[in-house]
């Protein structure tokens, strides 16, 4: 999708600091980081939101797992823990129509959700 940033990134079009790659998933460093540990981690097919995930595709979110899994070891807070937050939509608060998952940690969270 050419208007899409994460496709853009993706591409190369647009720079990121990334922290991983395979052939289906893409991470890099949020460019706005909430916490000292800030990354999204993205399906290289552009989707637009979770609740459009077709079952062809589920396969995908378990390969982001997968890669978060992998990256939360890299990164060393496996130990420590973290936190994995997918918007959805407007009352969500997505703000960029491709599907992403925030891996936030560094620091301790607040227990509350929202
Ligand atoms: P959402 O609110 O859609 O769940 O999260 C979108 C996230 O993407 C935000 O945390 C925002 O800081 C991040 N973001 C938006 N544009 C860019 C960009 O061009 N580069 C990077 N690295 N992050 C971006
Ligand atoms: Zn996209």
């Amino acid at each position: 999708m050419e208007d899409c940033v994460f496709c853009n990134i993706i591409a190369g079009k647009i720079p990121s600091e990334k922290v991983y790659e395979d052939e289906n998933v893409l991470a890099f460093k949020d460019i706005n980081p909430v916490a000292p540990v800030h990354i999204l981690v993205i399906p290289k097919k552009h989707i637009d939101k979770i609740i459009n995930v077709k079952d062809e595709d589920s396969y995908l979110i378990a390969e982001i797992f997968k890669a978060i899994n992998k990256i939360a070891k890299e990164q060393n807070i496996d130990k420590d823990g973290f936190r994995v937050i997918a918007n959805c939509g407007e009352n969500g608060g997505q703000e960029v129509m491709h599907i992403h998952f925030h891996i936030i940690a560094g620091k301790k969270l607040g227990t509350k959700i929202c």
